[in-house]
């Protein structure tokens, strides 16, 4: 197996895992994700680019601001490496396909997406109406490159499916899912669907089955009361995730043990 592309994605996750961390924390406040530099929350200081080097420069620095000492959060390294991983698996699991750049898009967008819907209880369309359609023509194009046309028009197909099923969920049980979680679920479709149907289901019910499960869970344990509002989109995207990695052996699994395959 090469490991030049893996590596390769693994440190393009690494970078876009670090803009990432403006994304999620300006986009939620309407703020540009340009301009300003970023800058220390506690002295105002511009962060150099040198202390701007994913996961290294928090370590070098030790978790503190170089002008006033201030500790920086875990959690910029802790999502920048997140990002190189699972960008180095995407990679590994498509290897070299014209729709790893569709697929990389659509792992970076899930793993922002759940943390600005963890954060904040919201979906913003401030980057799901922008990149889905992005998104969808990477991922046309890719499979036509790839010389698979029935892919190419299964995109466009599952990331209506997604979308449908979702609308009906919410409009059956407005509460706890939102129309944020429609269109996350049709991004997911979209995305899954460049791999095959089996992964689109594996993704859309792994979501159901993982946020359905830490609902009763926080509901039984009292962690979270009914009125509570449970942000859905996490694990959604967690269950797009492992469909896209691991979705392919999930369904032949299934197949295998249910006789049809
Ligand atoms: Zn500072």
């Amino acid at each position: 197996m090469e490991v030049a592309l893996p590596l390769l994605a693994g440190v393009l996750g690494l970078l876009l895992g670090s803009f990432g961390n403006v994304v999620v924390h300006r986009v939620p406040e309407g703020a540009s994700v340009v301009r300003p530099r970023s800058a220390c929350p506690g002295c105002g200081a511009e962060i150099a680019a040198r202390d701007n080097v994913p996961v290294v420069s928090w370590l070098l620095l030790r978790g503190r601001c170089r002008a006033c000492g201030e500790p920086i959060s875990v959690r910029y390294p802790l999502f920048e490496l997140t990002c190189g991983l699972l960008f180095a698996a995407v990679a590994w699991r498509v290897g070299a396909s014209w729709l790893l750049p569709g697929l990389l898009l659509l792992a970076w967008l899930l793993l922002v997406l759940a943390v600005i819907d963890a954060r904040t209880r919201r979906i913003p369309n401030a980057l799901t109406y922008p990149l889905a359609p992005v998104l969808a023509a990477l991922l046309v194009v890719g499979a036509l490159l790839d010389g698979d046309p029935a892919a190419a028009l299964r995109i466009p197909l599952a990331g209506l499916a997604g979308f449908a099923v979702l609308l009906a969920i919410a409009l059956a049980s407005p509460r706890g899912m939102g129309m944020g979680d429609v269109k996350l679920a049709g991004v997911i479709g979209l995305g899954l669907g460049a791999l095959g149907w089996g992964e689109v289901v594996v993704g859309l019910f792994g979501g159901f089955l993982l946020g359905g499960t830490a609902a009763i869970a926080l509901l039984a344990t009292g962690a979270r009361s009914r009125r509570d509002a449970i942000p859905f989109g996490p694990y959604l995207a967690l269950g797009a995730i492992a469909a896209l990695l691991a979705g392919r052996p999930i369904v032949e699994a299934y197949l295998a043990t249910s006789g049809l395959g």
